[in-house]
């Protein structure tokens, strides 16, 4: 029995029902793009030495990095990046006890991944950990892989001590970070890396998958697909009914655009409370809380760009996020002041505000104390004043 209070909630993946290893790439959905980037690396033999691989939690970014993992390792390889699926390094891949297979997550309950995952305990500073063991000859002759997750927890200590890594690569090593996003990463990160990004799922993707997990809830399929543009995670998410229904409080509000009234502030602090007295939970709501915000914007963000001469009227992009739109975007559009031009700057802010309202949850204070000024600020910004993003 685990007394970890992070592990009492499983942590639920795409790949729920699955091994996410031990899927056949046609079953990777939507990532055909990155799969024949690949492809085309490996033929002209540029494999680079670090990638960051982005997009949202929940649509198959790591079951994307194993697989690319096993097409390394795979003994028996006949086709570029089609593992055999029988060899014992296939096996070990998919077990994840390949020697060459180094993976790092951010444990549950912990703000940040430690930075013993990198350099090893105070005890064994630098002679264990990602850094020192990617230097090592291959136990299999290949390649050594470190797959890091959840890299939008790294803090700046566990960046720094990658540097190193990142600037002088050990010959034959690769490693992938996946991140939710490139603006949640650390400038010196992004910069040593090759970005690959992963387009979220069609809805009737995310209704697909879900179809398949046994999953409670009132709330139909084909809602909590749409609802969660794109995002496996963010489905099994919503289809908890109080984080529904606050999602929809959460849009109202910020289309009204008055979110910073105290009300309301309690009302997102209840949402938050409500997760349990367990802290890394509560951190973990309020993120959430920040996610649901973040896509309100971006998706207003597209509105307003969109209103523009230089939006280009067929772009798919724009096309997908406002047929996902939550509601509420074209009533807050109508309402924010100024030419298209100011409205997205207002919006910008709003986004790099919330970006920074969840950094501050990873340094321990207090909800109240991150929900009110945060709030106050999005009204003032969508108001067409100026905030300082960074405070
Ligand atoms: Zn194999």
């Amino acid at each position: 029995m685990t007394t970890d209070p992070g592990a009492s909630k499983p942590r639920l993946s795409i790949f729920a029902a699955r091994d996410d290893s031990n899927m056949p790439w046609t079953d990777i959905l939507n990532h055909d793009a990155a799969l024949e980037r690949f492809r085309r690396t490996l033929e002209n033999n540029r494999l680079a030495s670090t990638y960051l691989f982005v997009g949202p939690d929940g649509i198959g970014k790591r079951a994307f990095a194993l697989k690319l993992a096993q097409a390394l390792l795979c003994e028996n390889m006949t086709t570029p990046l089609t593992p055999c699926e029988t060899c014992s390094a296939c096996q070990q891949v998919r077990a994840q006890t390949h020697p060459d297979l180094i993976l790092i997550s951010k444990p549950a309950g912990k703000a940040f991944i430690p930075l013993e995952a990198f350099i090893g305990d105070a005890e064994h500073r630098r002679q264990r950990g990602l850094c020192h063991d990617i230097g090592l000859k291959p136990f299999c002759g290949g390649r050594k892989i470190a797959i890091i997750d959840d890299a939008d927890f790294l803090n700046v200590e566990g960046a720094n001590s990658l540097l190193k890594t990142l600037e002088e690569p050990p010959p034959k090593s690769l490693l992938i970070l996946l991140g939710s996003s490139e603006q949640k990463q650390l400038s010196t990160i992004v910069s040593r890396s090759q970005i690959v990004r992963f387009e979220p799922l069609t809805d009737h993707q995310v209704a697909e998958v879900l179809g398949r997990l046994p999953l409670e809830t009132s709330t139909p399929i084909e809602e909590l697909a749409r609802a969660a543009q794109g995002s496996v995670a963010r489905a099994i998410e919503l289809s908890e009914e109080d984080v529904f229904q606050f999602r929809s409080t959460l849009i109202d509000a910020l289309a009204s655009l008055e979110p910073g009234g105290d009300n309301f502030g309690k009302e997102v602090l209840g949402f938050v409370e409500a997760a349990g007295k367990d802290t890394a939970l509560r951190r973990t709501r309020l993120v959430m809380v920040g996610d649901f915000a973040i896509q309100f914007f971006e998706s207003l963000m597209h509105c307003a760009i969109g209103q523009s001469a230089s939006a280009e009227p067929d772009d798919q992009r724009f096309t997908q996020q406002t047929t996902n739109a939550p509601t509420g975007v074209t009533a807050a559009l109508g309402r924010l002041a100024g030419t298209p031009q100011t409205q997205a700057q207002s919006v910008s802010m709003c986004i790099e505000r919330t970006i920074h309202m969840q950094h501050q949850v990873s340094y321990n204070a207090s909800p109240i104390n991150i929900i009110l000024p945060w709030l106050k600020d999005l009204t003032t910004a969508m108001r067409g004043g100026q905030i300082n993003v960074g405070v």
